[in-house]
């Protein structure tokens, strides 16, 4: 950015300020005097309070002036400029001894809490490293075969088929239990987008039904209701940690001849009854994408205890090639392999699963307490009958006298990032004319918000403190 696209001369008017303000698009001018000295800045603030105050347009930039203002010297040190940052100017002119402007510095407002970070502390670099170093850093080697058979073992499954991402292990699973054209697959209206559109893409037709109003997960009596003769399989979602009921969800499989695909993405080591999520369905998909209870950086998980639909999905994930001929296709298949280097993170992140889980469940546990004198603040049940839910992304719905998305403004502003809930489905225009039911998603969905949680506490408590601030200022107002 060139210097002068920031000046303003004070003999100018406030319109040609309002013009180098705008042209600059940062939201300041530097003002001179005829000796080129800076006599002051002026933000677009300024501008609009002096209009409200009955300034025009046409006077001098001078008039509107105040006598201190910041700016700081080229010899500076860096913690000398942080200081003035303090007065929350985010764009400071920097002049020389002479006053005269010969830069600027600018403040980014950057998110020291972002609303996840993956923790790659443990084995990861190690094997990540190794993997590299035996050169299998393609879809072959030895951590991949590892990550499936461990993975597959936590959960509780005969077998594990690692895939490129989450999304390509839900297309899998639907490909492998041959959905197709014309075929019914019912899921909740509260989810992330990938669950309906590997359903669209393999022109099946999704059944978009209603959650149930505590547990936020599909409702297994909307289910009931939504079956025609058409309809193949539930895709039970496993939503922000917080197990299905799957009991129910199987009963209503096994009575109507159906197929259940887990959506197990947000919930890694949540459990009904005895059992984890991910050991009841025909197939259960898993993601590890970066903000997953684990990560692989990109990368999914298809687990079930049928050899035959094991046998498939290897086929499927890798072009459809036969496994003892080479290079003849069966079927037509894709391209959904998950790497070595990939591989080796997952096998690291599994290692300490237990402890990032136990770190998970802190931030919730901290975020409740903290909160707890402002009642109309509240959580995702945790006490459901038989359900033992794992805290992916800490979520609170936020009722009057405080507005969600208020909150999420406030927050950002001091570097905490929290995310809206997911829209529901429905309300979507590519998605709306697959709606069966949506009330409590509908209802949920404009009150939640998640806050940042991470595998480990180091910056727990900063957070909290924070947060308590915010929301305290925000009932006031
Ligand atoms: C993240 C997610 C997916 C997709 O996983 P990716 O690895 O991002 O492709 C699918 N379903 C749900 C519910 C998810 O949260």
């Amino acid at each position: 950015m060139i210097i002068s696209k920031f000046i303003s001369n004070k003999n100018d008017t406030l319109l040609n300020a309002m013009e180098v303000i705008n042209n600059n698009k940062h939201g300041v001018t530097f003002v001179v005097n005829n000796e080129n000295k800076l006599c002051g800045v002026i933000t677009d603030g300024d501008i609009r309070r002096a209009l409200l105050n009955n300034h025009k347009l046409d006077e001098k930039i001078e008039n509107i002036l105040k006598n201190r203002f910041i700016y700081a010297y080229d010899d500076e040190t860096y913690e000398e400029l942080l200081v003035k940052k303090e007065n929350k100017n985010r764009t400071i002119p920097i002049v020389n001894r002479d006053m005269e402007v010969v830069n600027f510095f600018e403040f980014k407002q950057k998110l020291y809490f972002p609303v996840a970070e993956p923790n790659l502390e443990g084995n990861e670099y190690k094997y990540l490293n190794d993997a590299f170093l035996s050169s299998w850093i393609s879809s072959s080697g030895e951590y991949i075969n590892k990550f499936e058979k461990e993975f597959s073992k936590y959960i509780g499954t005969k077998y594990g088929v690692a895939t490129s991402n989450g999304t390509t292990a839900l297309s899998l699973a639907l490909a492998a239990l041959d959905i197709k054209d014309g075929d019914e697959v019912i899921l909740p209206d509260f989810t992330f987008a990938a669950t309906i559109n590997t359903v669209i893409h393999l022109n099946a037709k999704p059944v978009i039904v209603d959650i149930e109003k505590e547990s936020w997960c599909i409702d297994p009596i909307e289910i009931e209701k939504a079956i025609t003769p058409k309809t193949k399989a539930i895709i039970p979602v496993h939503i922000y940690g917080q197990p299905c009921n799957m009991e129910k969800i199987m009963d209503i499989a096994e009575k109507h001849n159906l197929f259940v695909i887990e959506d197990c993405a947000q919930a890694h080591g949540a459990k009904y009854g005895d059992k984890k999520i991910g050991s009841f369905g025909h197939i259960s998909c898993f993601s590890f994408f970066g903000n997953k209870v684990i990560t692989t950086g990109e990368g999914g998980m298809c687990l079930t205890d049928s050899e035959e639909l094991d046998e498939k999905m290897r086929v499927l994930r890798d072009h459809g090639m036969s496994k003892t001929k080479r290079y003849w296709h069966e079927v037509v298949g894709y391209n959904f392999r998950m790497t070595n280097l990939q591989a080796a993170i997952g096998v690291a992140q599994l290692e300490r699963i237990d402890t990032i889980l136990e770190n998970r469940k802190k931030y919730e546990q901290a975020y409740k307490n903290t909160l707890k004198e402002f009642n109309y603040i509240t959580y995702q049940k945790s006490n459901l009958e038989n359900r033992e839910k794992i805290t992916w992304l800490a979520s609170i719905l936020v009722d009057t006298p405080i507005n969600r998305d208020a909150l999420i403004v406030e927050l950002k502003e001091i570097g905490i990032d929290a995310r809206p809930f997911f829209y529901p489905l429905s309300v979507m225009e590519i998605y709306k004319d697959y709606l069966f039911s949506n009330k409590n998603s509908i209802e949920l969905s404009k009150k939640g918000l998640n806050l940042p949680t991470y595998a480990s506490l180091y910056k727990l408590d900063k957070i909290v403190e924070n947060l308590e601030k915010v929301v305290e200022n925000l009932e006031k107002k």
